[in-house]
């Protein structure tokens, strides 16, 4: 990837970065109880990239959680800052979900859905103008 990448970040030291080559196939607003506990907010705003589309660099460290599908859902941080950076879902193999905040300039987030609708607190207001779900839609074929 040596052409001007669709979209690059990383975290708050500097220690991880990455770079994505094209647009992202799905991007979310999601107030899940576990989004909120692992961004510390109301929600979690993320763009599902192609794995072969995002270079990372730097070490990340993985959490596990299990998903109310039942798949493991594994959230990255930077060892070193705590900044969260990705999320890989073990019933999406080859996705790559990218915490938009990380990015160095997220104008190109435009998300399609806001999940987890149920969980969403009064004070916390996402998109409004886009599907909203009361949990997770069923995935796209
Ligand atoms: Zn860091
Ligand atoms: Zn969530």
């Amino acid at each position: 990837m040596t052409d001007t990448p669709f979209a690059s970040g990383g975290c708050l030291c500097g220690a991880v970065s990455w770079r994505a080559a094209n647009p992202p196939a799905r991007m979310a607003q999601c107030h899940c109880r576990d989004c909120q506990r692992a961004s510390g907010t109301g929600h979690m705003s993320l763009a599902f990239f192609k794995e072969e589309d995002v270079a990372i660099e730097g070490e990340v460290t993985g959490y596990d959680a299990t998903a109310d599908s039942g798949n493991i859902n594994t959230r990255y941080f930077c060892p070193r800052c705590g900044s969260r950076l990705f999320t890989r879902n073990s019933g999406r193999p080859g996705v790559v979900g990218v915490a938009v905040g990380s990015s160095a300039d997220s104008g190109w987030f435009a998300p399609g859905a806001v999940v987890y609708e149920q969980s969403r607190p009064a004070w916390d207001i996402t998109t409004t103008d886009i599907p909203h779900f009361e949990t997770m839609p069923p995935p796209p074929r």
